[in-house]
């Protein structure tokens, strides 16, 4: 079929990932089927000389790292020389491999030619950076009709009809870069108003850190360090990064990777469980970074949060959970992840290709899930425990089919029933959400507090809703499905609905007085018992007041405490760092005496920081 208009191809050329996008019919569209979109931007040469890109170059990086080269981004613009085995190249042509193989599968999708593309490059890239990314495509064949920042791209394929002038925050995590810009997109046309970050930072990170965790975990038991093998160093990072991506849509998950080692001529396997939480508590230190460069570039464009309408959310390691709960709590701002994080940037791309090849294009359209889906559990509800915790799986905004899950436990010992109340909405007390339905997973094995209940929901494009919950350490399961979970209230009417509860609220001292909130552990009992508090986010275990009140005062402590790590010194910088994830894990995991413990260290050093 002879293409109506010219062919431009939108390219994300990133440091970790690659990306070629096309408008069709007024709509950008990702060239490559489901799991073939994305190509690693890693290039290789194999024992023969022959070039590989993508895969199977990833495939060998791990065991021929002389043969293989990845993050080639971050040296285009360097003048100098890659060794891969005999041969040598410079960072353009490293990149050209990159996009020659992007536009070989656009060709083979499109089944025309493809001669010119826009290319898309970080607002921080500097001019000989830019210039040595056009020589790339023309090294891959390319004319490049033009280069664009990266939040531009963003903004384009979240606005593509601006008829009015907008604010946004682009915060895009990848691999291995962090950057933030603000942006305005007026009339068609974007600014980038203020852009910072941190060029070391990402998801890459995040693997090492939890890769760190499991090899220690695996010398402590079995005494061989797993990172010592290039082999069982590049397979476990591998199997590392999977189950970090799998803790975005499950609160547990298992990492499993057999014969990975031999001891006294006995196979070694690693078999552990990793919960969302953990690996929190390891990346925390690292996102409260780029909440500082949040700040800066707010500060940098001369702005507010009140100035800013919305924020995007781009690359592949936003689709951590923490990320959104993070900026959310910081800005108070909507998120919008509606748009694929790891195609937004290809996809504008496109759409600026399509302008200029004159083409109408409107904005990307997807179905996505207008609220938050959660259950009823026991919980922190305005700094108080309270039964009327909304646990939320699924989140506003999420694009549709999702699944999600999480594990809860059980409050009291000897329960038997697990209620599961299911709401929508988007207040931390269920009593301001919509309950969509509710179940039972009857006959719990009679064991002590604690007992693991797995809750998953999976909500398609119909808004049909299916919630299961499992046993864990039975497998007994009990199932629902709610039509309509998402319908019934759109609109209007779930707005009214909520501005409604939101008004009675406020005129209700009896939902405001905390005394009446708290929750008493001896109004439970063991047949009825609603269940529980997340293992990830908070515990179910009953509390006293005077523990309630030592984890206020660290709460405080922790908030008042993070702000001081990039003013400080830094070996003092270092121990603040240290206390504030010892006392956040203490408070975690609700011990009394580490709370006591790291808490008065605490504030003793804030205050020392605070009067140096
Ligand atoms: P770049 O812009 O640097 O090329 P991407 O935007 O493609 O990078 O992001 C790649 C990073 O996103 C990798 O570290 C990858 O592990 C991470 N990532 C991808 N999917 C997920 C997920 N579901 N949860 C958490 N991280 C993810
Ligand atoms: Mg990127």
């Amino acid at each position: 079929m002879a293409a109506e208009f010219e062919t431009i191809v939108g390219i994300d050329l990133g440091t970790t990932n690659s990306v070629v996008s096309i408008v069709e019919n007024g709509r950008p569209r990702v060239i490559g089927g489901f799991g073939e979109s994305i190509l690693p931007s890693i290039v290789g040469v194999d024992a023969q000389g022959g070039l590989l890109v993508g895969h199977p170059a990833r495939n060998q990086l791990g065991l021929a790292p002389e043969r293989t080269v990845r993050s080639i981004k971050r040296r285009m613009g360097e003048d100098c020389r890659i060794p891969l085995g005999k041969q040598e190249f410079t960072p353009q042509e490293i990149s050209a491999v990159i996009l020659r193989k992007l536009c070989q599968q656009a060709e083979a999708d499109l089944k025309r030619p493809v001669k010119k593309a826009v290319i898309t490059v970080p607002a921080f890239f500097k001019e000989v950076q830019r210039e040595a990314t056009r020589v790339a495509g023309e090294l891959a064949g390319l004319e490049v009709v033009r280069i664009i920042n990266e939040p531009t791209a963003a903004a384009l394929a979240y606005n593509a009809e601006p008829d009015r002038a907008e604010r946004l925050l682009v915060y895009d995590l990848g691999g291995g870069t962090f950057d933030v810009s603000l942006v305005q997109v007026e009339g068609g046309v974007v600014e980038v108003l203020a852009s910072h970050g941190d060029t070391k930072l990402g998801g890459d990170d995040f693997d090492r850190l939890l890769l760190n965790k499991v090899c220690d975990q695996f010398q402590e038991e079995h005494g061989i360090d797993l990172r010592e093998s290039p082999i069982s160093h590049s397979r476990m990072l591998t199997a590392v990064e999977e189950a970090k991506k799998r803790l975005s849509f499950e609160g547990v998950t298992r990492l499993e990777e057999e014969f990975i080692a031999e001891k006294d001529g006995v196979a070694l396997h690693v078999d552990m469980e990793l919960h969302r939480g953990e690996f929190e508590l390891l990346i925390q230190p690292l996102l409260q970074k780029t909440l500082t460069c949040v700040d800066k570039a707010i500060q940098d464009a001369d702005l507010t949060t009140a100035d800013i309408e919305r924020v995007l959310l781009v690359g592949g390691s936003t689709r951590t959970p923490l990320v959104s709960e993070l900026l959310e709590e910081q800005l108070g701002l909507p998120l919008r992840t509606d748009v694929d994080p790891d195609l937004c940037v290809a996809m504008g791309a496109a759409v600026q290709g399509a302008l200029i090849s004159g083409q109408d294009v409107s904005a990307v359209l997807v179905d996505i899930t207008p609220h938050s889906l959660g259950v009823e559990v026991l919980g922190l509800v305005r700094g108080q425990y309270s039964p009327h915790h909304f646990a939320r799986l699924i989140r506003r905004n999420s694009p549709l089919p999702i699944t999600a899950s999480d594990v809860f436990t059980t409050a009291v010992d000897g329960q038997k029933v697990a209620v599961m109340d299911v709401f929508q909405g988007e207040n931390e007390d269920t009593r301001l959400n919509e309950k969509v339905g509710d179940f039972s997973l009857e006959g719990l094995a009679d064991v002590a507090e604690g007992n693991e209940i797995q809750v998953k929901f999976t909500l398609d494009v119909d808004g049909v809703l299916h919630a299961i919950a499992t046993e864990r350490a039975t497998g007994n399961e009990k199932q629902i499905t709610i039509d309509n979970a998402i319908r019934r209230f759109q609109g209007q009417a779930g707005d009214e609905a909520r501005d409604r509860l939101d008004r009675a609220f406020a005129a209700s001292p009896e939902l405001q007085s905390n005394a009446s909130d708290a929750w008493d552990k001896n109004g439970l009992d063991t047949e009825e018992s609603a269940v529980v508090g997340t293992m990830s986010a908070t515990v179910s275990a009953p509390e006293n007041p005077e523990l309630a009140q030592l984890i206020d005062r660290a709460e405080e402590a922790i908030r008042l405490g993070r702000p001081l790590k990039s003013v400080a010194a830094d070996e003092d910088a270092e121990e603040l760092d240290q206390l504030l994830n010892r006392l956040q894990s203490a408070v975690d995991t609700r011990s009394e005496a580490k709370v006591k413990e790291s808490l008065n260290e605490l504030e003793d050093l804030i205050f020392y920081l605070q009067d140096a």
